[in-house]
């Protein structure tokens, strides 16, 4: 049953006039009761069948008309190049029907459906999400998806950083209690699913100096937005010895390099999403400005949005600022009141912390945030004390520094959301095959 023709490869000429064994399914069937169009479908594309009955035999012509949509088949034919729709057509002399689609039951996700969605997701899609994934626009997002995995990982391992992982289960929380999962685990309390693999990583910092991971985060986020998922996929990075300002550089070149992987293995894809080539260039081929967190807020009251300085700059904010961006821009420096303990105060002024956030154009907003982390033991134990946190669950991450602690910094990239901006999508749903928010984890 092996499979070795694939429509992509027939769509390229390189079978014309050669009998092939196509493998697929049957995306639309016409005709008469004489001959029928089948267009099948495969992982790489569709094609047009033609299936005359003086050719096929009564039987599996009958056969192969009662077809339904989504049937799957095996057809045997000659290429032929045409001026139809594909270029290409298979003129069909055997085949077989493999799995068939009980008419009582025909597959749900129809051209009205999809049409209805108008490229947004309607309960029914998400209701039919396995089934949804055959479909060309989620096919198209997925292929986009691996390439950004793909991206990640050749960036970090062209650089010599290793692969390292972290436990899902946890008994700290990194961002924030509010946004904390807590699993039952053997009558403990106290037990977390992980929202980064940052204090694990940084465990390993003396032990490996540059590290990366693609895992996914658990976030409780209980309202739901465009871009966020309780389960994300995020792509961290921790590096010894490292400033904000170099960890900055391996942030801007990592989604560079992710930018311009899309436009060399995904072009095509990212064009029938109809998205411009030339913001992806731009978004591959030029650096990303810095820029500090209080002139964000300037520009923002400039335009009469009502922030007030030490606010964390929230989506509808990051809206504003990005509307006019054209490239990534990093915010450094936040105010230390707004970010949690880990990261290193400013030397030069204490109000501020050695971080950053990097906000994607046309509206995206956040994609990655990171920074230098408090590295002392002396400073970490302040802020934890400012903070009202309990050392206890830290115990193992204030080691980091009671054993040789050394200046390091590090990154989360949310994959997702690269993905969202980056295909241009409305919505952070669309990039993922299964979402989960706070309404469903279903199916
Ligand atoms: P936001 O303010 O948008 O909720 P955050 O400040 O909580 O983001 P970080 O803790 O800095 O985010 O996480 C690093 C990156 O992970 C973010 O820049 C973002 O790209 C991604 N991320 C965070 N939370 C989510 C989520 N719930 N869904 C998808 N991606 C997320
Ligand atoms: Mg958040």
């Amino acid at each position: 049953m092996v499979k070795e023709i694939w429509i992509n490869e027939i769509l390229s000429g390189q079978y014309d006039d050669q009998e092939v064994e196509l493998k697929g399914w049957i995306h639309r069937s016409r005709g008469s009761n004489k001959i029928r169009f089948i267009v099948i479908r495969d992982s790489t594309g569709h094609i047009q069948c033609v299936g005359k009955r003086e050719v096929l035999g009564d039987e599996f012509f009958d056969e192969l008309k009662g077809s339904l949509i989504e049937s799957s088949v095996t057809l045997k034919g000659i290429v032929r190049s045409t001026d139809r729709e594909h270029g290409h057509e298979v003129q069909i002399s055997s085949g077989a029907i493999v799995g068939s689609v009980n008419p009582d039951r025909p597959f749900p996700i129809t051209e009205s459906a999809m049409a209805e969605a108008d490229g947004g997701e309607t309960e029914f899609l998400l209701d039919n999400r396995h089934l949804y994934l055959r479909t060309s626009r989620m096919t198209t997002m997925l292929k986009i998806r691996s390439s950004v995995f793909g991206a990640v990982h050749s960036y970090f391992r062209d650089r010599d950083f290793i692969e390292y992982q972290a436990p899902n289960f946890v008994s700290g929380a990194v961002e924030g209690g509010s946004t904390l999962f807590e699993v039952p685990y053997f009558g403990r309390k106290d037990v977390y699913l992980t929202q980064s693999w940052q204090l694990y990583a940084e465990a390993a910092m003396p032990a490996l100096e540059r590290l990366y991971t693609m895992a996914p985060s658990f976030r409780a986020e209980k309202s739901r937005t465009r871009r966020h998922l309780t389960e994300f996929w995020h792509a961290e990075m921790e590096i010894a010895w490292a400033t904000n300002n170099e960890v900055m550089k391996h942030g801007e070149g990592v989604v560079r390099h992710i930018a311009s992987t899309l436009l060399d293995e995904r072009s095509d894809e990212l064009l029938s999403l109809g998205r411009d080539l030339e913001l992806v260039s731009r978004y591959a081929d030029n650096s990303y400005p810095i820029m500090r967190y209080d002139e964000a807020i300037e520009i923002l009251q400039s335009k009469d949005v009502d922030v007030d300085w030490g606010q964390d700059l929230d989506f509808s904010k990051e809206k504003i600022l990005t509307a006019d961006f054209e490239v990534p821009h990093f915010l450094t420096h936040y105010p230390k009141i707004a970010k949690p303990f880990y990261h290193r105060q400013d030397p030069d002024d204490q109000k501020y912390v050695l971080c950053h956030d990097l906000l994607a154009p046309e509206g995206y907003g956040e994609i990655i945030g990171g920074g230098e982390r408090t590295w002392s033991e002396k400073e970490i134990l302040e802020r934890l004390d400012e903070e009202g946190t309990p050392k206890e669950p830290y115990e193992f991450y204030i080691d980091t520094r009671r054993y040789g602690g050394v200046p390091h910094g590090g990154f989360g990239l949310g994959v997702d959301r690269v993905c969202t901006w980056l295909s241009g999508a409305d919505h952070i749903r669309e990039v993922i095959p299964f979402p989960r928010d706070s309404r469903r984890v279903t199916p």
